[in-house]
């Protein structure tokens, strides 16, 4: 990201211009929540997946006692028997308490939606400000409102659905300006929006909640789920009925005792996998950051309970770390420790969770969620061997000492690392054609090397093709003859190509190459027989 924040509409636009992503269902109106990826996203997704790949399981980090781990692949199917999903506690608990409106009909997330409990805190009154002065009489900005929640207001509210949760809350209240009446003093219409407690607590004041559209009361709570459901075979009922995955861990859980019994490793070791997962989310937003099919990188850690901690602060430290190889500035991203009511069912009774945060340009100056490293506990491999009756349990072969295995869990989103990684490569520039081009590490690069004849005619062509030919084997080359030269740097400074090899006359008569740098514009010669060379050495 440039140092000022790039506007996501911009990102949006050249990400369909250049084929990175497309709206899924596009010639049909589009389908809320899905997404294409064109060719390019589709290479840059599979450099983040391979990255991830290579760093877990082709070649895993170095542990704390100086020895490689042991971490091994896994790809598990999507559907899975229905008691996967009982016993993970997805079917019956895997849902947001939703209000609709009996007017509009319009759902909000009830934990977004709590009437405030004091009229005199010290936040309403901070926001009442920032509302009703900092912004200007009436006028509600989001920028104001992201700005307190991620500084004052996480140390005077951090239980505060605007703090804690900035994107959904924003979601209900429009920006602009508002008649009036609406910001009379004591009026607390809108500040009902911003409250939260715990989920279904009482009104203490009195006032019925509105709806954020229409104002019309809403009704009771109503039952939702973020489970897509199925059928299996011919007949379609309770009985056939099945679910696509919420989250890749679960397939590896099941797959435990399979792994272990299959192949030589031994606690502590992981389970990777990376592949489809689908939640029907009620707000997908954002673009690709919160969409109804993703794609999910997730580890299971399985090590001895008494090292549960040793490892959660090794996986904090190498899962940061790994996000900054992949060329993210250290600026954008940070660690945040979840808050107690923030933890998921698994992780109440452990050491907690962290997530790793990255500076999106909708949610600076605040951050949103990337990757989170939980400490599960032995709750998964509890539940099953519970539920399907089959033994979970580890037997040292060492010590013989027969326990469940403890797990830590850095799971991360691969389509919002591609996120992450598109926005902090966006870097307006006025000063070239393109207006904008895309710093990508050149390890990262969907395209890493452009070879340019200059002209269409034969004598470019030719040894600009033989160069291509030699490339393409090693590195992701393009061979791009068509339009005149300012126009192709331009495109290849759009989709972040670091490095183009412009074949040109002088080439024909001293066998050299004219190299652009992306970021730079600045050029130089080099060999046509040392170009591989070259790259080998940029790239690795
Ligand atoms: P959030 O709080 O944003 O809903 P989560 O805490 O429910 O996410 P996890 O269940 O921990 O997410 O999933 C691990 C990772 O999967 C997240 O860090 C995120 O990167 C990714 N992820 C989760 N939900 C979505 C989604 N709807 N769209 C894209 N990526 C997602």
């Amino acid at each position: 990201m440039a140092d000022a924040t790039p506007d996501m509409k911009d990102i949006v636009a050249l990400a369909k211009r250049r084929g990175f992503v497309f709206p899924a269902s596009e010639i049909y109106g589009g389908i809320n929540g899905f997404w294409d990826f064109g060719p390019l996203g589709t290479a840059l997704k599979n450099r983040v997946r391979d990255a991830w790949w290579r760093d877990m399981v082709t070649c895993p980090p170095i542990g704390p006692d100086g020895a490689p781990l042991s971490i091994v692949g896994l790809d598990s199917a999507i559907i899975q028997n229905p008691k996967v999903w009982e016993a993970s506690g997805h079917v019956g608990g895997f849902s947001d308490p939703m209000r609709k409106c009996p007017g509009c009909g319009h759902f909000v997330r009830a934990d977004h939606l709590q009437s405030i409990l004091a009229t005199d805190s010290e936040w309403v009154q901070e926001l009442y400000e920032i509302l009703m002065w900092k912004t200007g009489f009436n006028e509600v900005s989001h920028d104001h409102l992201r700005h307190w929640a991620a500084t004052k207001g996480r140390k005077s509210a951090p239980n505060l659905a605007i703090v804690r949760n900035i994107d959904s809350v924003l979601s209900h209240i429009p920006e602009g300006r508002y008649p009036e009446d609406e910001w009379a003093p004591g009026h607390f219409k809108f500040f009902q929006l911003l409250a939260t407690e715990q989920p279904n607590a009482p009104s203490v004041t009195g006032l019925q909640d509105p709806c954020p559209r229409c104002g019309a009361p809403l009704g009771g709570p109503v039952e939702t789920s973020l489970m897509f459901a199925s059928h299996t075979g011919v007949e379609q009922n309770d009985a056939s009925k099945v679910y696509l995955r919420p989250e890749t861990a679960q397939g590896i859980f099941i797959n435990f005792k399979n792994v272990l019994d299959s192949t030589r490793v031994r606690v502590p070791f992981g389970i990777a996998q990376v592949g489809k997962a689908f939640r029907n989310e009620v707000t997908p937003r954002n673009f690709i950051f919160r969409g109804r099919e993703f794609e999910q990188m997730e580890m299971e850690w399985f090590c001895h309970p008494d090292d549960a901690a040793l490892w959660r602060e090794f996986w904090l430290a190498e899962r940061r770390r790994w996000w900054e190889a992949l060329g993210i500035r250290p600026e954008n991203l940070q660690m945040r420790e979840h808050e107690k009511d923030e933890l998921s069912h698994y992780a109440k009774e452990g050491l907690g969770t962290q997530d790793v945060e990255y500076r999106f340009p909708f949610t600076a100056p605040g951050f949103g969620e990337l990757e989170g490293v939980a400490h599960r506990c032995a709750f998964d491999l509890t539940q099953h061997q519970e539920h399907s009756g089959t033994k979970m349990e580890y037997r040292d072969p060492v010590t013989n000492e027969t326990y469940m295995p403890h797990v830590i869990e850095p799971a991360a989103g691969l389509t919002r690392g591609v996120l992450a990684v598109l926005c902090d490569a966006y870097t307006p520039d006025p000063s070239r054609p393109s207006g904008v081009y895309l710093n990508f590490a050149p390890h990262m690069a969907p395209v890493t090397a452009a070879v340019l004849p200059l002209t269409a005619k034969p004598a470019h062509v030719e040894p600009a093709t033989k160069l291509y030919m030699a490339l393409r084997p090693r590195f992701a080359a393009e061979l791009d003859v068509k339009q005149n030269i300012g126009k192709r740097y331009a495109r290849q400074d759009e989709i972040g190509t670091p490095y183009c090899f412009t074949v040109d006359n002088d080439t024909l008569s001293d066998q050299t190459v004219t190299v652009r740098h992306r970021n730079t514009m600045a050029q130089e010669r080099v060999a046509l027989d040392k170009v591989p060379a070259f790259l080998a050495e940029k790239v690795g």
